[in-house]
């Protein structure tokens, strides 16, 4: 099924990206949830971590290496930030294309709600 980060990555509708490359794109969340709240997609649609499969297991190694380059990017690197990945509907995911919240510009609180 297509979602909202479907027509994200085909430029039907916009966002602020802050990091494209020929795996991923990575864009400010339209409701952030700290002062910096930016989302990292595959450019592959997979549902959820639950879907991904052996064959994708580069690519997630790659979501997650990209982050360190965002967050140097933007000034968050040397404070710190965290990188969230909701799962279904106990882990609060929304939007079923697979993505990393990265969350920082404030001290986050443990254990998350
Ligand atoms: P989830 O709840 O699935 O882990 O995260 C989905 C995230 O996508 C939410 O934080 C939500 O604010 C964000 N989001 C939903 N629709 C849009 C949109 O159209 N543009 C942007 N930039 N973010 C969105």
């Amino acid at each position: 099924m297509t979602t909202i980060f479907k027509k994200i990555i085909d430029k039907e509708i916009p966002a602020k990206v802050l990091y494209e490359d020929d795996l991923c794109l990575a864009f400010h969340d339209v409701n952030p949830q700290a002062p910096t709240h930016v989302l990292v997609i595959p450019k592959k649609e997979i549902r959820s971590l639950n879907e991904a499969s052996t064959e994708d297991k580069s690519l997630l190694g790659h979501l997650l290496f990209v982050c360190p380059t965002i967050a140097r990017q933007i000034g968050i690197a040397e404070n710190g930030y965290r990188v969230v990945v909701n799962t279904n509907d106990d882990g609060g995911q929304t939007v079923f294309h697979l993505h990393l919240h990265i969350l920082a510009g404030r001290a986050l609180t443990w254990p998350p709600g």
